[in-house]
């Protein structure tokens, strides 16, 4: 198994998991926001190797380590909405183009399976709540075109070149080893200033969230599914029932820190986003993850609750 940004987030606890199993693991990353600390305890592994290399530029050596891969979870990529109205160019290359130098890279070993990190963000703004994977995608970020705009080269790879490929829209995901989104930045905020917070946005914001291990046991059963059922090509939204509003995660954040802070509200935009193409109210309909026999542990505001917790001893 070759997993792309293995030394960030998402990528680290998926490898922790192919690794605690037994698997034999490739990381190929380019350290931008991962670090190696997160994959450190496999170092001495003879099952693990780790590749430092940047996927938006095209290499002829990283082919080598693509040779007998199984799968590429290819989890390697910018995921800070945020920055995309101001920097499109950076989710492009990043997003886009290493997706490409990957797939090129597994047409050229003939890897059979890709299981890509896609997100809710593709949807944009979409009027049936909870949203089904067949809705209408209309991405309100470069972040999300760029996300869809991998799907579909994806998909091209399977109808061309007989790749198989799930693709995962993945709500947001929190816990420990995370670097950025709604709670690191409350703590961060909270450690400099006890006594104000301030919020992007109107802080009326509802989303769903998802704690890592759910995210990584939903990973690893879809892909085990995806084999069982020979799978050409499946996408499937990965999130929970319920959603918290930002003010909620604030509370969670406050009281889990002791304090009472004065909420200062700024809102990015004239109707109470967060910042240029961030979306509001994000649910996802995942009948499709639970008709395949799977059902997350934590609802969102548990999965708040334990991803404070474990932030709060690293950040
Ligand atoms: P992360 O920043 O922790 O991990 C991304 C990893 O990719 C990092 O290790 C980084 O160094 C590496 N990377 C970035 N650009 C690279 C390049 N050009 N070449 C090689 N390596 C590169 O982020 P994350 O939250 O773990 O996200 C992982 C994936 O899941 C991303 O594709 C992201 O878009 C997607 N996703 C995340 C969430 C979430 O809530 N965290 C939600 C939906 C989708």
């Amino acid at each position: 198994m070759l997993v792309t940004g293995g030394a960030g987030f998402i990528g680290s606890h998926l490898v922790d998991k192919l690794m605690s199993e037994g698997g034999q693991v490739v990381v190929v990353d380019n350290f931008s926001s991962g670090s190696l600390r997160n994959v450190e305890r496999w170092l001495g592994s003879p099952r693990f190797k780790v590749i430092a290399s940047d996927l938006k530029v095209e290499s002829l050596e990283l082919r080598e380590h693509f040779r007998d891969v199984e799968a590429v979870l290819h989890f390697a990529a910018n995921p800070e909405v945020r920055i995309s109205a101001a920097e499109p160019r950076v989710h492009f290359n990043e997003n886009l183009v290493a997706t490409f130098n990957v797939l090129e890279t597994m047409r050229r070993r003939d890897v059979p399976w890709m299981v890509f990190a896609s997100s809710s963000t593709v949807y944009g703004e979409p009027k049936t709540i909870p949203t089904p994977e067949s809705y209408p995608t209309e991405p309100i970020s470069v972040y999300g075109t760029v996300k869809l705009a991998a799907e579909e080269l994806i998909k091209t790879y399977v109808r061309l070149y007989g790749l198989h490929a799930l693709i995962l829209r993945y709500a947001n995901i929190i816990g420990s080893r995370s670097t950025h989104g709604v709670i690191v930045d409350f703590i961060r905020k909270l450690r400099e200033n006890p006594s104000v917070l301030e919020i992007l946005g109107d802080g009326t914001q509802r989303k769903s969230y998802m704690h890592i291990s759910d995210a990584i046991d939903a990973t690893v059963h879809l892909y085990l599914w995806a084999l069982k059922e020979k799978a050409s090509c499946e996408v499937f939204n990965v999130g929970n029932e319920d959603w918290v509003t930002v003010v909620e995660i604030a509370d969670i954040v406050s009281g889990a820190m002791g304090l009472k802070p004065k909420y200062v509200f700024k809102p990015m935009t004239p109707d109470g986003r967060g910042w240029p193409g961030d979306v509001k109210f994000m649910l996802l309909d995942i009948s499709k993850l639970k008709s395949t026999g799977w059902a997350p542990q934590m609802n969102s505001r548990r999965a708040v609750e334990k991803a404070v917790g474990e932030l709060l001893k690293e950040v």
